[in-house]
C-alpha cells in the first residue's frame, strides 16, 4: 500500500494542505503525519481540511450525475464500504443497519438523523453465489430507499459495479466514513482501511486485522468501535454460537430481516433472499446477528457526535 499513490496521486489537494503545514517528507514517513496533531484546534487550518474533502465531494457528485445519472447530496454524509464482496467483510451488516435506518424513519423514528450516502462497491468473485446475493440485496434496497420520498432525503444507496484501483483512488479521498466491519478474527491486515484513514475518514469498525494498529495512529476518538473481538468470537463459537439467542432478543432484528423475507425489496417475491436469510437465522458463520445491536449503537453513537461533511 504506497502513500504516493494513495494520497498524493489520489487527493492532491489535501496533499498540498499536508504538504503546506509540516513540510515534504510525510509521505515517505507517514510517522510524520503526526506533526499535524497541533493543527487539530486551528479552525483555518480545520476549515482548509473541510474544504478540500468537500471540493472533492462535489466532483464525485458530478461525476455521479453525469455518468450515471445519480443524484448524490455532496453535503450528507459519504459513509463507504468498497472491496472484494465477502460473507466474512459483512457488506450484509452494513445492509441490515441501512434497513433498520429505512425502517425507523417509515415509522417516523429518528428523522434527525443526518443525510447519509451509502456507497458501496467490490467484486463478487466467479461463482460465489452468497457474494452475488449479497450485491442482489444492495442494489434492491438501493432501488426501494433512493425512489421512496419518505426516506431518500436522508438516505441513500449507490452500488458502484467493477469496482477497480482507478476508481478507487477517486472513492477514498470522499468518504467521511470508512466501514471496516468484517468478523474480528477474519482479516489478515487490509489496506483499504489504511487507505481510507489517510485520507481523513473516521472508520467504524470491528477489531479486526490492521483496524487495531490503525486506532492506535488515529486515536480511540476517531475510531468508532464495535462488536466482538476476536478472542470473544473463539468463545462464542466453542460454548456453541446459536444466532436464534440474537434473533429472539431483538425486536428490531426481527423486523428487519422480516422485511426482506417478506419480499419488500424483491418485488414480493420471498425466495430470492432465502439463502441468505436462512444463512444468518440458522448458522451464521461470520456472527452477523451476534454484533448486529453493538453495530447499530455504535452507528447511532457516531450520529451524536455529529458528523458530517
Ligand atoms: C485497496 C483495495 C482493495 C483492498 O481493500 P480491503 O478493504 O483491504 O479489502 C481492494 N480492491 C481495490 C481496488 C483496492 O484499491
Amino acid at each position: 500500500m504506497t502513500p504516493r499513490r494513495w494520497i498524493g496521486v489520489s487527493n492532491p489537494r489535501l496533499t498540498a494542505l499536508i504538504t503546506e503545514a509540516i513540510g515534504e517528507g510525510w509521505l515517505k514517513d507517514m510517522e510524520r503525519l503526526h506533526d499535524l496533531e497541533p493543527l487539530a484546534d486551528d479552525a483555518a487550518f480545520r476549515e482548509k481540511w473541510r474544504q478540500a474533502k468537500k471540493e472533492h465531494k462535489n466532483r464525485i457528485a458530478q461525476l455521479a450525475r453525469k455518468n450515471f445519472n445519480w443524484i448524490i447530496d455532496p453535503d450528507s454524509m459519504f459513509d463507504v464500504q468498497v472491496k472484494r464482496i465477502h460473507e466474512y467483510k459483512r457488506q450484509h451488516l452494513n445492509c441490515l443497519h441501512i434497513i433498520t435506518l429505512y425502517w425507523r424513519l417509515k415509522n417516523g423514528i429518528g428523522t434527525d438523523l443526518t443525510p447519509r450516502t451509502f456507497v458501496f462497491g467490490g467484486k463478487a468473485a466467479p461463482g460465489y453465489f452468497m457474494a452475488k446475493l449479497i450485491i442482489k440485496l444492495i442494489t434492491s434496497i438501493a432501488k426501494m430507499i433512493n425512489s421512496d420520498p419518505d426516506v431518500r432525503d436522508k438516505i441513500k444507496v449507490i452500488f458502484r459495479p467493477n469496482y477497480n484501483v482507478k476508481i478507487g483512488q477517486l472513492v477514498y479521498p470522499m468518504a467521511d466514513l470508512s466501514e471496516q466491519i468484517s468478523l474480528a478474527g477474519m482479516e489478515a491486515s487490509g489496506t483499504g482501511n489504511m487507505k481510507f484513514a489517510m485520507n481523513g475518514a473516521l472508520t467504524i469498525g470491528t477489531l479486526d486485522g490492521a483496524n487495531v494498529e490503525i486506532r492506535e495512529a488515529v486515536g480511540p476518538e476517531n475510531f468508532f468501535h464495535f462488536g466482538m473481538t476476536a478472542q470473544e468470537v473463539l468463545d462464542s463459537k466453542a460454548q456453541g454460537y446459536n444466532p436464534a439467542d440474537f434473533y429472539n432478543g431483538s425486536d428490531e432484528l426481527k423486523n428487519v430481516l422480516a422485511l426482506i423475507e417478506s419480499g419488500h425489496f424483491s418485488h414480493g417475491d420471498t425466495s430470492l433472499f432465502r439463502p441468505l436469510i436462512d444463512a444468518l437465522k440458522f448458522n451464521d458463520q461470520y456472527m452477523l446477528l451476534a454484533d448486529y445491536e453493538s453495530y447499530v449503537k455504535c452507528q447511532e453513537r457516531l450520529f451524536r457526535t455529529g458528523t458530517s461533511g
